[in-house]
């Protein structure tokens, strides 16, 4: 009788059960959640270490800038005119870097859970009407119109009104920024599915696809944006953050060339939550074209 070959004695492969399967998937989801938690751990130490560094360096930089300015100051005695130009330009570096320092911090307290927010019930109209008036110089330097068209339901946003505030301004100094001369920036607000959307739409620049989601990340510019204009890259990043922390969203529609409608959602406050103070100011006055 002929003996079987080795081959034929190998014994086939056991196959995994569907309960072994399980358990095996199991422990790898295991494993990586417990990884994605060191992994998240790391990074929320990362940006307190640089929140905390970056306050720090606050302390330095306001005894520079307040010095420059007692320098400016003729009471202290006076200076030429070639050492008050080069005191000038200390201020203005020294105020630069605080506003940056500012952005580095906010964004690495928001990473790090730290950045707390206070939302109430804003009237949003009255919220986009004060900061188009403070907006109105700036459009004006960079010869754009302002104009905003308010929704006549006037409705009560959730926010932190003086978040709410500060996302509107960058993005309407962007939308002038990024304009061409002549050109006009539209705000729109209004009310859909629970949340009121804001947009701020303008004929500048543009954006292309593949530029849309890097511009959120810290200190990611755009060739186009960076040959028409400064800037550091903290604003729209920051902006994104502080609209997620007050539970929106936020986004961009663009056409190169065309310009672009950078938007974000806000909850509706419900009917019952009482206004705040300055809010319920709002409801008497009545809305404003701004154009300049
Ligand atoms: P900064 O304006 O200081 O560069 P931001 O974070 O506010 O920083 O914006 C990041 C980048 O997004 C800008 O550098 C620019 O490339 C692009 N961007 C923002 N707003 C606009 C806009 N309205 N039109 C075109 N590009 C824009």
């Amino acid at each position: 009788m002929s003996q079987p070959t080795a081959g034929k004695l190998t014994p086939e492969p056991r196959h995994e059960t569907s309960a072994e399967t399980i358990q095996r998937l199991r422990s790898r989801v295991a494993e990586l959640e417990s990884l994605t938690q060191a992994l998240e751990q790391e990074s929320r130490e990362k940006s307190l270490y640089l929140a905390s560094m970056s306050h720090e360096m606050k302390a330095p930089l306001n005894a520079i800038n307040g010095f420059a300015e007692l320098l400016a100051d003729t009471s202290y005695g006076t200076l030429d005119p070639e050492q008050q130009r080069f005191v000038s330009r200390i201020a203005e570096a020294g105020q630069h870097l605080l506003g940056l320092i500012n952005d580095v911090v906010e964004i690495a307290r928001i990473d790090a859970g730290r950045l707390e927010v206070a939302p109430q019930p804003v009237r949003i109209n009255r919220a986009i009407e004060q900061v188009a008036l403070i907006s109105r110089g700036l459009a004006r330097d960079y010869d754009v119109s302002l104009r905003f068209d308010p929704d006549p339901a006037d409705p009560l946003v959730l926010a932190d009104d003086r978040r709410l505030k500060q996302v509107l301004f960058n993005l309407i100094s962007n939308a002038a920024k990024y304009s061409h001369a002549g050109s006009v920036v539209r705000v729109q607000a209004g009310a859909e599915n629970g949340h009121v959307r804001v947009s701020i739409t303008d004929q500048g620049v543009g954006i292309r696809p593949e530029d849309r989601d890097r511009i959120f990340e810290p200190f990611e510019r755009t060739d186009a944006a960076m040959r028409m204009a400064d800037g550091a890259g903290l604003g729209l990043p920051l902006s994104r953050r502080l609209v997620e922390l007050q539970g929106g969203e936020m986004g961009v529609d663009s056409k190169p060339g065309e310009g672009s409608t950078f938007w974000f959602t806000l909850p509706v406050a419900r009917e019952t939550d009482t206004p705040a103070q300055d809010a319920l100011q709002v409801a008497q006055s009545s809305p404003a074209q701004y154009a300049d």
